[in-house]
């Protein structure tokens, strides 16, 4: 149908973006197809709506000169070609009219940039000029144009970069990697709802840790989580040492990751021990202690949300909860459902019961001594 309406239109038209990637890598389920015409991307949905059963309605967003046609549970999207070009205070480029090749210049990853043809004359043929191919196969997170300008221009691209290295168990290629650390400055002018997208999509991840790893080497991770950066290092008095928090966290991320898809869940397991920084202390007698960490860390969680601008909601709530009971099931994990205040927080945590028990296993876990000698060197 859309070969037939770019024909009508006489304009070209390709599938371009995460569709032919994630088609590419034998990927799941699309929700979304970008389409790139050269021309009017907002006739070309006219003219495919008036052909497609039902004739959808076409949403129009003039100011991006983008068109959305809903079908099924899919998102058909269509755009003019365009070339880009951006100033230096600001993610919002300056827009012309241009051609397909110029449309694949001004898209983040060579991995993201491939064109599948949609016109007769050369249907189905993959346009790759950055060879997107080669980077799938060697699993490459690497930029069209050079790294600095990519990432200079968007800062948002480094967070991209980072969750797309993390969703696909992609390598970031060196140059860009160097890029990411030099530009990280500028993450500052991205808006936090947009890094918040990025961050749920690393934690949503199969392996979330390796994501926070990354954002932790490129430096990034101090301007957007400094309470989580403020969890590393091992310190040593009087020859006693405490673990890592900061590489224990990760470790409890990937653990809980493994059994549960909740992404709130994933937070509190991130979030879990961020009130050890403020709460650390050294005790000639016993040692190091995080006294009363778990209620600091509660109150972190609502600042961190409300920095972040993520909502204040039952979901903070329930993360909050997560958080100030972080040790308690730990200590009581024999007889963990027989405790009252526990079985109160479990009984507040509603449906997620099963996940609330899952983060308390994951830290029993990595409570481990075997385990946590890896991380000690104690
Ligand atoms: P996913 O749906 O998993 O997020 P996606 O690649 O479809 O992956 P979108 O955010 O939907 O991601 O973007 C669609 C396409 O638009 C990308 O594949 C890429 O080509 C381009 N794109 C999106 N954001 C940017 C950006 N900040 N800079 C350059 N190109 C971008």
């Amino acid at each position: 149908i859309v070969t037939e309406a770019s024909e009508n239109l006489q304009v070209e038209c390709y599938v371009i973006g995460g569709f032919v990637r994630d088609f590419l890598l034998g990927r799941g389920n699309p929700k979304d197809i970008d389409i790139v015409a050269v021309g009017s991307g907002i006739e070309l949905a006219r003219k495919v709506a008036s052909k497609l059963p039902g004739k959808p309605q076409v949403s129009i967003f003039k100011n991006f000169g983008t068109a959305m046609i809903k079908h099924g549970d899919l998102e058909i999207e269509f755009v003019g070609a365009r070339k880009e070009s951006y100033h230096r205070d600001s993610r919002k480029p300056v827009v012309e009219d241009g051609t397909l090749e110029d449309d694949q210049k001004r898209r983040d990853f060579t991995i993201n940039a491939l064109a599948l043809s949609l016109n007769s004359s050369n249907l189905g043929d993959l346009l790759d000029p950055f060879d997107g191919i080669g980077d799938l196969e060697r699993k490459i997170i690497r930029t069209p144009l050079a790294p600095d300008v990519t990432y200079s221009d968007d800062p948002l691209r480094m967070m991209r970069a980072i969750r797309f290295a993390t969703q696909l168990n992609f390598t970031i290629q060196l140059q860009s990697l160097q890029a990411i650390t030099e530009n990280k400055e500028r993450i500052k002018i991205v808006s936090k709802e947009r890094i918040v997208d990025e961050l749920h999509k690393i934690i949503a991840s199969k392996k979330p840790s390796k994501g926070f790893a990354l954002l932790h080497k490129t430096e990034l991770l101090p301007i957007i989580l400094p309470e989580l950066t403020a969890l590393e290092g091992i310190e040593e008095i009087e020859g006693q040492r405490h673990k890592d928090n900061f590489w224990h966290t990760l470790e409890v991320v990937d653990n809980i990751s493994e059994t549960t898809d909740n992404l709130w869940l994933r937070w509190a397991a991130l979030l879990h021990d961020i009130g050890k920084a403020p709460t650390k202390k050294f005790h000639k007698k016993i040692g190091w202690t995080f006294h009363g960490h778990e209620f600091v860390g509660s109150k972190m969680v609502y600042k961190l949300f409300k920095r972040l601008r993520l909502p204040l909601n039952d979901k903070m709530k329930f993360v909050q909860k997560m958080v100030l009971m972080s040790s308690r099931p730990i200590v009581l994990s024999e007889d963990f459902v027989t405790d009252s205040a526990v079985r109160r927080l479990v009984f507040d945590a509603g449906d997620n019961v099963d996940d609330l028990m899952t983060l308390c296993e994951a830290d029993i876990t990595t409570k481990n001594p075997r385990k946590q000698k890896k991380y000690t060197n104690n």
